[in-house]
């Protein structure tokens, strides 16, 4: 039985890690300031005895003994990373500093949710790690993105400069049950627009791809590269290279749910990147793992879930 931390443990990716960890007998802690997670996500772990609920924000120094950190304390849908984006430079960069401090400390391995973010609006595809990115540093969406892209700085260079041991995860958009209904993300907008009714809001011409990666499967990525040797470090890509426009997206919710919803389209945001889709080579060869959900599953399991939370509401 390991000790181990989450951050962002009560958020959507965060609270699907805490469940499968105590699953596998693992004592865990969840370190919250509930932003945009909520305990609603884990208080059907509440009553584990093994599970702890902390509230604390990462910007803010923190003290415990663990074996394993997973660092995923950070608002990832654009409108809640953009509502404060100093705050979300903050987490994201104090944050690193506060867990890689922490396991530098108590010798403890620690894992970074990174993103594919890192990439931009990619000028090459699919997405090879090795690619630097094309990021805009003074855009929307660069407190996300640069201060993703400085968390990785600092996690590689605490292991270089101190000899922690790190784990990098380059996540693609994921999606499953527990987002929060008004996340804003593109998954749980469509189902819930498309369960109520409401008009569907495609952004742009509804051309712009993303290849969406279903929760369970993402969780076995994180399990499996937390548990590789010490020697293999990242930055690795997971996602599932399934790659859609949004408008299929969107055609494919309306099906699904047999909704009659009317698509409406309204402007791009800016640096909306164009295209994005993972090389998933590395994580199948160091971590022997591919995604197994395909979209139309993984969105009928999705969209059960907002059934039942919209109409429990
Ligand atoms: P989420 O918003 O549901 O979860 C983030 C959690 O972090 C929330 O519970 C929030 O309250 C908490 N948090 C935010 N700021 C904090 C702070 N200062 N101190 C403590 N807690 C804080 O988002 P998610 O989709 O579960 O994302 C989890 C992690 O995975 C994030 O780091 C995100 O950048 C990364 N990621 C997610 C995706 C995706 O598609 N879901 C893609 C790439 C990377
Ligand atoms: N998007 C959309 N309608 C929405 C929300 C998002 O068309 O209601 C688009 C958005 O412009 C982007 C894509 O869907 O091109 C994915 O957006 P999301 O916020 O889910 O993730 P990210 O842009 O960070 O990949």
């Amino acid at each position: 039985m390991k000790k181990i931390l989450v951050t962002g443990g009560a958020g959507f990716i965060g609270s699907h890690l805490c469940e499968r960890l105590l699953e596998a007998g693992h004592e865990v802690v969840s370190l919250d300031n509930y932003f945009t997670g909520s305990k609603k996500n884990i208080v059907h772990l509440m009553d584990n005895p093994y599970f702890e609920v902390i509230r604390h924000d990462v910007t803010m120094p923190f003290f415990i003994e663990v074996d394993e950190i997973y660092n995923l304390a950070c608002p990832a849908s654009p409108i809640h990373y953009q509502y404060n984006a100093i705050k979300t430079v903050k987490t994201s960069v104090m944050g690193a500093i506060n867990m890689l401090g922490l396991a530098k400390r108590i010798k403890a391995k620690v894992l970074q949710a990174s993103t594919s973010e890192v990439y931009g609006d990619p000028k090459i595809h699919p997405q090879t790690e090795d690619y630097w990115g094309h990021v805009n540093p003074i855009g929307e969406r660069a407190c996300y993105d640069e201060g993703k892209r400085v968390a990785e700085t600092l996690f590689i260079n605490y292991h270089r400069q101190n000899d922690v041991r790190i784990k990098i995860a380059r996540i693609f958009n994921t999606y499953g049950p527990r987002m929060h209904p008004h996340d804003g993300r593109v998954v749980s907008n469509f189902i819930v627009q498309a369960l109520n009714g409401e008009d569907i809001t495609i952004f742009g011409d509804g051309q712009q791809t993303r290849s969406f990666q279903y929760v369970d499967d993402l969780v076995d990525a994180l399990l499996l590269l937390m548990n590789t040797e010490d020697d293999f470090i990242g930055p690795v890509n997971l996602g599932n290279p399934d790659e859609f426009t949004i408008m299929e997206l969107a055609n494919k919710v309306i099906e699904l749910t047999g909704s009659n919803s009317q698509l409406i389209f309204n402007p791009l945001p800016s640096d909306d990147p164009m295209q994005r889709q993972p090389d998933i080579s590395l994580a199948k060869k160091q971590l022997g793992w591919e995604p197994e959900i395909r979209l139309e599953e993984g969105l009928k399991k999705t969209i059960v879930y907002f059934d039942q939370l919209l109409s429990s509401s």
